[in-house]
């Protein structure tokens, strides 16, 4: 039997003038990067963009883009509808629950600055489904679905709450995070679903090159949040993560938010908290998202009552989780320590592993990721794109070790699943109710 040869579509590329109009062009295909291996992005391993996402363009950048005649790649230097003028590459930052399998493919100009805190997706365009994106969704939940979040209910439930704890700073706070920022987790408080924030801390022991709350000079990365200014008391805290558990189904409250510095320095304001809460209820999941730097002060959080942590790490390999997180007063051994630890206390740990194609996917990386995983019993990989400018990303993870050719994200996790099937995927912090039902989401 003979087999039908499918025809190859190429998505169109995608680019953008100086006045940020995107439009695409006729004779190049939108073009992916694995680090150095770009590739022409086909309908066939792209996703019709998801609700929620959006398109940049990337200044001071050139597109590098696949000449469909030519059969080769090629650098933009001017818009082919205008010669002359300017062009710039496009870029998705695509929705929570989607990870990219490739970047945005360009070239800087010699006098580009870093990017903004994003991620930088690669996109193109098809005739017959729109935007499409190089992306692998890891989680289905529409826990943070922009379409499940109108802004008369996130109104309603905001005076609700006021009239409910009018003194109360915190939910002050996340009112300023739901409607300034549109931080869908302080929504989700307002709107009375899945997972609360309890953002408390206004110190880090870490100086991640991409923290969105605190950047040292703001002209060079502007940090796209402001850090909460005040520790919320425990009563304030319990009092907002009371109203949340005993209000929702299979409810999760967290510490550790993108307007705050690392949990585990609140630890003074937070363990009475917990201990208030579990005072008044067993229900409800207390998750806290940290960097695991502190295993002492983490055993005093699981006497008081937290049930998950979710730890950040870029990467397993000591240098370059280093060169990422630039730790102040500790070491990468005790986030190790702070894993076990919780695994020894039975709790549900999560790493949020966060990846940018070409450094994660490196043999290098996966080969200390699968021995990491070997070692330490881990529930859940939590896969977040690295929202930081990539070209930079790449040349200071280079410079910490070696990272030879890349095999690919989507390879990477279909290995991780045949190898470690015990592991659940996704995206978002699970309630306990749901600990065992789904070994992955995706
Ligand atoms: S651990 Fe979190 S709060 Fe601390 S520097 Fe990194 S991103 Fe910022």
């Amino acid at each position: 039997m003979k087999r039908r040869k499918h025809k190859v579509e190429y998505l169109k590329a995608l680019v953008a003038n100086d006045k940020g109009d995107v439009f695409d062009l006729d004779n190049y295909a939108a073009t992916g990067a694995d680090g150095s291996v770009l590739s022409p992005l086909t309908s066939s391993d792209c996703t019709p963009m998801p609700y929620g996402s959006e398109i940049m363009y990337l200044p001071d950048r050139k597109p590098v883009l696949w000449n469909i005649a030519k059969k080769n790649f090629e650098t933009l230097h001017e818009n082919p509808y205008e010669p002359g003028t300017p062009v710039f590459p496009a870029a998705a930052f695509n929705s929570p629950g989607y990870m990219i399998s490739h970047t945005s493919s360009y070239e800087e100009s010699a006098d580009a600055g870093y990017l903004p805190l994003f991620s930088y997706g690669a996109v193109g365009w098809s005739e017959k489904k729109g935007f499409m994106t190089a992306v692998i969704q890891v989680d289905k939940e529409r826990r943070q679905d922009l379409r499940l979040m109108k802004p008369e209910k996130i109104a309603a439930g905001i005076r609700k709450m006021q009239k409910a704890m009018p003194s109360n700073r915190l939910e002050k706070h996340l009112e300023n995070c739901a409607l300034k920022y549109g931080c869908p987790a302080g929504k989700n408080f307002f709107l009375g679903r899945y997972e609360a924030p309890l953002p408390t801390s206004r110190a880090c022991n870490a100086r991640c090159l991409g923290c969105i709350s605190l950047q040292a000079d703001q002209k060079i990365i502007p940090s796209s949040q402001n850090r909460i200014n005040f520790t919320p008391s425990p009563e304030e805290i319990k009092e907002v993560a009371l109203s949340h558990i005993l209000r929702v189904k299979n409810p999760v409250v967290s510490f550790g938010q993108g307007c705050e510095g690392d949990p585990l320095l609140a630890a003074d304001a937070i363990i009475p908290a917990i201990s208030m809460i579990r005072e008044k209820t067993d229900e409800g999941t207390i998750n806290m998202n940290t960097n695991g730097s502190c295993p002492d002060i983490l055993e005093g959080l699981f006497d008081a009552g937290l049930d998950s942590i979710r730890i950040s790490i870029n990467s397993v390999r000591k240098s370059c989780y280093n060169a990422y997180f630039r730790p102040v007063s500790y070491k990468f051994e005790d986030v190790l320590q702070s894993i076990d630890l919780a695994r020894q206390r039975g709790k549900f740990v999560s790493i949020n592993y966060l990846n940018c194609p070409g450094i994660t996917d490196s043999p290098e990386e996966s080969d200390e990721l699968f021995k990491f995983l070997k070692n330490h019993r881990i529930n859940m990989i939590q896969w977040r794109n690295l929202n930081f400018d990539p070209l930079r990303y790449m040349q200071t993870m280079n410079q910490a070790a070696p990272h030879s050719r890349p095999t690919g994200m989507k390879p990477l996790l279909e290995k991780i699943r045949k190898n470690f099937p015990q592991i659940r995927y996704g995206y978002f912090n699970p309630p306990k109710e749901k600990y065992g039902t789904s070994r992955h989401d995706a």
